[in-house]
């Protein structure tokens, strides 16, 4: 018996209407805030993620599925949506454009990660990324569309935290104070620290081991070692959410697995979240077009994670639209019946109404209890007698109300009904 990868999952029919529903809210969203669509491979040569991301964090060093082709080139398949956004817009020329340009991507993204609920080896992220502009205007506009799509979803609770995490003029005075608090404290901290202290200081503030919280918590604030442009562009940013009447918290502790965050990083929370819940996050990456080959071009950008999205909405019981069902089903009984279902199927169809038409020689009852589980609005029956009439019954399927019709009065019927 094969079973779906580990860590993957298999989005059955009955659980389409959710997806269906957060896909065209962000949708939506991006509508309101002038995003456009952009569809990215699937995999991306692998040094794209390595540069971008970072040589030391755990999704290039632990997670990142690599492979190579058949002529020996090094692949991955998309880690996460940024990076892949970046190098389109290098390589369509975007810079040419008006900036910002603003793109959104709705995929898949694998990570070979330990699952466990929320945290999958192939999840689904919304992002959203505008590129080519520094204002600080952008990043409240950025988190102000993250918690739109999140409250027009119906969720309830949203919280969203803040940080700035410096530039690179900064950042390494940061980084040095972070470090020597660690070194000062190397005896308390997990293994894994130690092997962050090494490669990636930053990620040591989201350890979610107990014998680090207190080293943590106590560690040198980013926001203390901002240089004169980071501070500015920092309170610029906190200012215009509190224009906006957006709460958020400052979380100094929040720093984001990624190496191209530049100054504002944020993560959305929801109502009682737990430590693998944020429903997404994002920031500026203002030198990663630059690093990628690109000319300058500052951006901010944010991804949710729709798989995580989708359990928020069924945690606090939010019911989304139904898809549409099958307008009609066709129920017949002998061959010549058979044959009329199959030329009345095509001829609505035609007519762009929906049909199930039953296959099969099942009774009648056997058919219109197929029609019930389809939640068909109506069930034609073509059987002997309307054969012999040339007419046709129409059933409502809620009401049970029967009529026998002829075949124009039948499409009348149904185009009044729809
Ligand atoms: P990140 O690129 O890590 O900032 O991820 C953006 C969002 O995607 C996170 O806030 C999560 O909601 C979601 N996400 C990230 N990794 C996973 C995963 N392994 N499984 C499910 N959702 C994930």
């Amino acid at each position: 018996m094969y079973r779906a990868p580990r860590g993957t999952a298999d989005i059955l029919p009955e659980e389409q209407a959710y997806w269906r529903y957060v896909e065209a809210k962000a949708a939506e969203a991006c509508q309101l805030y002038g995003y456009q669509r952009l569809d990215t491979p699937l995999f991306e040569e692998a040094a794209l993620f390595t540069r971008s991301i970072g040589e030391g964090t755990d999704i290039v060093t632990k997670e990142m599925y690599v492979f190579k082709d058949r002529s020996g080139k090094a692949l991955a398949l998309r880690p996460e949506g940024t990076a892949p956004v970046c190098r389109a817009y290098i390589e369509h020329g975007m810079d040419n454009l008006p900036q910002p340009v603003k793109l959104y991507y709705l995929a898949p993204a694998f990570r070979y990660e330990r699952p466990q609920a929320g945290r999958y080896r192939q999840h689904h992220q919304f992002g959203c990324e505008a590129i080519g502009d520094a204002d600080p205007a952008l990043d409240a506009e950025v988190i102000h569309l993250a918690c739109q799509f999140f409250t027009s979803l119906g969720l309830r609770g949203i919280t969203v935290q803040l940080n700035s995490i410096g530039c690179r003029a900064c950042r390494p005075a940061y980084v040095k104070a972070l470090k020597e608090h660690y070194q000062e404290r190397a005896g308390d901290i997990c293994p894994d620290c130690k092997t962050r202290l090494e490669k990636n200081p930053l990620r040591l503030l989201d350890c979610k081991r107990e014998e680090c919280q207190q080293v943590a918590d106590s560690s040198p604030r980013s926001t203390d070692y901002l240089c004169a442009d980071c501070r500015s562009h920092f309170r610029a940013v906190t200012e215009y959410l509190q224009s906006l009447t957006l709460p958020f918290s400052l979380n100094h502790r929040l720093v984001r697995g990624l190496d191209y965050y530049t100054r504002t990083v944020f993560e959305v929370q929801p109502l009682a979240g737990g430590a693998q819940s944020a429903l997404g996050g994002g920031g500026r990456y203002d030198d990663l077009i630059e690093q990628l080959g690109g000319k300058p071009a500052p951006a901010v950008g944010f991804a949710a994670g729709m798989d995580r999205v989708v359990l928020s909405l069924k945690k606090q019981g939010i019911a989304v639209p139904p898809l549409p069902s099958p307008g009609v089903f066709i129920a017949h009984l002998g061959n010549e019946a058979k044959t009329e279902a199959v030329k009345l199927a095509a001829s609505l169809r035609a007519q762009g109404i929906g049909v199930v038409m039953a296959t099969g020689d099942r009774s009648l009852k056997a058919q219109l209890r197929q029609a019930d589980s389809l939640s068909a609005g109506y069930a034609i029956i073509i059987g002997d007698e309307e054969i012999k009439e040339r007419k046709l019954t129409l059933r409502n399927m809620v009401s049970g109300e029967q009529q026998r019709l002829s075949a124009a009065e039948l499409r009348e019927a149904l185009q009044r009904a729809a």
